[in-house]
């Protein structure tokens, strides 16, 4: 029998791990943690249970949903709310985000919802993307530079930066062009102009929303997950850090839960080592960026109309608001509002300062917030400002809690050569293109 570890049990280990199992491979996985799930797990604020972190899935690929399917959640696969979200400038005007966009690159300059946010200026300035040769721009490094190239600073800066900047958390002139829309510069080239090439890349997606979501939360998936584990019997080793990790290697530590001191070194061995980390002994003195997410119970009827739909994303450098994204969960998912009895639940993301260390990577874990310390009500504060409702901590606040998500800032996990490298690390944030990545690496293994 083929023996085979797993590095890392978030999603992507879990999957690779579970398609391995299942195809009749020995299976070894290992956690650092005490738990499974990686950056996809519950916490639970005021009776409610939440995610943590990830909360929707795009649809792109169709790799999630007929995951969930396999893992008999095919009849709790549900969309977000059709209101949809909307935008803060940076000099705080707000408008429900244009319909049919990409990363926030609209895909008609001049229609009234995208004019509403970017002006009418900042939308002839869009549209002489349609007269400029396809060649300009096409060979930009980065998200901000085609965009910037193609359709001008307003739309950069009004859409794009609070869309991409909201999903990724750095600033579009930071973000890779293939690592982030595979396929866009090609469509530009193909199609003449980047309103046409966002049509295009649109026109690839299934029809419907372009998230969906899993009722009771995305966290199910890593129950499910889990379970299937014992189901095929791959050796679960929680609490187990690797160290060293080689193409027929791993150097493994048990972490003391209580001090998290490493206990004595483990070696393992395998025919093929799959990891979703980077390599532990490479990864010393990289930058780390992080986002807290503070969420809050609120008892407002007034945030029943929806105000700002399914939430808002916000300009970094909006005056006056330190959050740069709010979901209105309980507008969101018609689940959650259920489950939450009338109040409401918001998320808050705030962007944390970059700082060194190799430490962080991995899974956070909420902490209360006490309603009435300043955090809560700062928070509140952006509530109000970001909803147009009237809002008070003392008043309106049942619970908040709050947890850091720190990440490092790589492109592409550095490996020992021979180790396959899957999960976000090496193939870019979010669940559809981890879960594919890892189905498509056990394939592989399997076929060999
Ligand atoms: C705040 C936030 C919101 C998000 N929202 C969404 C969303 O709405 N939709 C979406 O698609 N994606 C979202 N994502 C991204 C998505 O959650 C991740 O891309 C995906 O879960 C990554 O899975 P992974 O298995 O690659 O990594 P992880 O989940 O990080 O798993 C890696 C695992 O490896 C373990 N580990 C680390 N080092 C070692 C070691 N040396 N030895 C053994 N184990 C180790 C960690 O403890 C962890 O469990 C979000 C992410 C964050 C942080």
């Amino acid at each position: 029998m083929t023996d085979v570890i797993v590095v890392g049990g978030g999603v992507a280990g879990l999957v690779a791990a579970r398609d391995l199992a299942k195809g009749g491979v020995h299976v070894t996985l290992l956690e650092a943690d005490a738990a499974l799930g990686g950056m996809v797990q519950k916490h639970t604020l005021a009776g409610i249970d939440l995610d943590l972190a990830a909360e929707s899935f795009a649809t792109r690929g169709d790799h999630v949903r007929r995951l969930a399917i396999e893992l008999g959640l095919g009849n709790e696969l549900v969309e977000p709310d059709k209101r949809g979200a909307w935008v803060m400038t940076k000099d705080r005007r707000v408008a429900p985000l244009p319909a049919a966009g990409l990363l926030g690159i609209p895909s008609t300059p001049m229609a009234a919802d995208v004019i509403a946010v970017v002006g009418t200026s900042g939308a002839v300035r869009a549209q002489m993307d349609s007269l400029l040769p396809a060649t300009v721009g096409a060979k930009a490094a980065t998200l901000g530079e085609l965009v910037r190239r193609r359709m001008g600073q307003q739309v950069l800066d009004d859409l794009v930066v609070p869309v991409a900047g909201g999903v990724h958390s750095t600033h579009p002139d930071q973000l890779d062009l293939d690592r982030v829309v595979p396929g866009l510069r090609a469509a530009l080239l193909r199609e003449g102009s980047l309103a046409r090439a966002v049509v295009a890349q649109r026109a690839k997606a299934p029809a419907g929303s372009a998230v969906g979501g899993i009722r009771g939360g995305i966290s199910r998936l890593v129950d499910e997950l889990a379970a299937d584990m014992e189901t095929y019997h791959v050796d679960v080793r929680l609490g187990m850090r690797a160290v060293r990790i080689d193409a027929h290697e791993v150097d493994a530590a048990p972490t003391d839960p209580a001090t998290g001191r490493p206990g004595p070194v483990e070696r393992l061995h395998a025919d093929a080592v799959l990891s979703t980390v980077a390599d532990p002994g490479r990864q010393a003195d990289e930058r780390v960026d992080g986002i807290e997410l503070v969420t809050l119970v609120v008892d407002q009827p007034e945030l029943d109309a929806a105000p700002r739909g399914t939430g808002m994303l916000v300009h970094p450098d909006a005056s006056g608001i330190g959050a740069k994204a709010l979901t209105h969960a309980t507008v969101k998912w018609a689940w959650l509002a259920d489950a939450a009895g009338g109040r409401h639940v918001l998320r808050l993301s705030y962007a944390l300062a970059p700082r060194d260390g190799s430490d962080a990577h991995g899974a956070g874990s909420a902490l209360a917030v006490d309603p009435s310390s300043e955090l809560a009500a700062s928070a509140v504060e952006d509530a109000a400002a970001l909803l147009g409702v009237p809002l008070r901590a003392e008043e309106h606040l049942v619970a908040a809690d709050r947890v850091r998500w720190r990440a490092p800032d790589r492109r592409g996990a550095d490996l020992a050569a021979g180790v396959v490298g899957i999960g976000e690390v090496s193939v870019g944030r979010g669940l559809a293109g981890v879960v594919a990545a890892s189905r498509t690496s056990a394939e592989r293994i399997l076929d060999d």
